[in-house]
């Protein structure tokens, strides 16, 4: 197992890890880098509570997106990554740790399952199962999500048509869960100016055609920081049932997707506009205490 520390922690902050490490009875390897310095725990049998070693990094962005408004908390424990050599999420302690920030927030937690023994970890710890876009079809794992007994986040697939997103939109609700929440979150295209086509249009054709609620993602719609508020409030306008953005303390210092990740200040500015456009069409933004939290 290896500890990232982060860009510019202080000797003292990687002593700390090594100690903890220590204490729980391992090995520590420091290994300084150039940019970061990074400690080896050796002698990893499994039973590491990771939680321990962590940088308050997860607690510290639930508790700014928490302040500014938010009511769900989403991060990836695994992460589908198109390279098998990037980050790759922490797996089990990620869930402890979202279930950390959830007890000290309020936030519901969501999180993806990429398969199906990650589903059952996933609908035990988490508030909402997300179905990730290069699983839209996994029709075995749509089956399973349907009788987990969770509400279930599902994404629209990279290059699935509306009419698809419905299609397996119906694998959960053929199951007998009825508590399904569609996403835009772009679609392939020719055009490498953005990181997908942000497809507004997805929003109210599903409310032509569906009952069920879709919220529109930018941050993997434009993958692009500046790009990622505009279209926020445009999918606001066009009638999304919510915002699913992501915002990093240090977005420099992200082990996955930095570019399209808000600070925490342009997050909180960017749910002020929210409920204002929201007001505008005669909608409204949940209080956190609506939601139970
Ligand atoms: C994500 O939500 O972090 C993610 C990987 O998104 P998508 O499945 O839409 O690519
Ligand atoms: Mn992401």
């Amino acid at each position: 197992m290896l500890i990232v520390m982060r860009h510019g922690a202080t000797p003292d902050e990687v002593q700390k890890v090594i100690s903890v490490i220590e204490e729980m009875g391992y090995q520590a390897q420091p290994m300084p880098g150039n940019q970061r310095t990074a400690v080896g725990l050796v002698g990893n049998d499994g039973r590491v509570d990771a939680s321990r070693l962590e940088e308050r990094q997860i607690i510290e962005a639930a508790r700014q997106v928490k302040d500014a408004g938010a009511v769900v908390l989403r991060g990836g424990a695994w992460k589908p990554r198109s390279s098998p050599y990037s980050f790759q999420g922490l797996g089990r302690p990620g869930l402890r740790l979202l279930a950390k920030a959830r007890e000290e927030t309020g936030l519901l937690i969501c999180t993806e399952a990429m398969d199906e023994t990650g589903l059952g970890w996933v609908a035990e710890m988490a508030d909402i199962v997300q179905i990730g876009a290069r699983n839209m079809q996994n029709f075995s794992l749509l089956k399973v999500a349907g009788r987990c007994g969770k509400p279930v986040l599902l994404k629209r697939g990279i290059s699935a048509t509306v009419q698809e997103l419905l299609l397996s939109a119906e694998y959960l609700l053929a199951e007998g869960n009825h508590d399904v929440v569609l996403c835009e979150r772009g679609v392939r295209s020719f055009d490498t100016a953005t990181r997908n086509l942000f497809d507004l249009t997805a929003i109210p054709v599903v409310h032509k055609l569906s009952h069920l609620p879709i919220i529109a993602d930018p941050s993997h719609g434009t993958g692009l920081r500046d790009k990622v508020i505009p279209m926020a409030r445009a999918a606001i306008a066009a009638g999304a049932d919510g915002i699913m953005v992501e915002v990093h303390p240090n977005p420099e210092e992200a082990l996955s997707d930095g570019a399209q990740s808000l600070f925490p200040d342009q997050f909180a500015q960017l749910m002020r506009e929210v409920r204002i456009i929201a007001e505008a069409i005669g909608r409204r933004v949940a209080e956190p205490a609506a939601v139970g939290a």
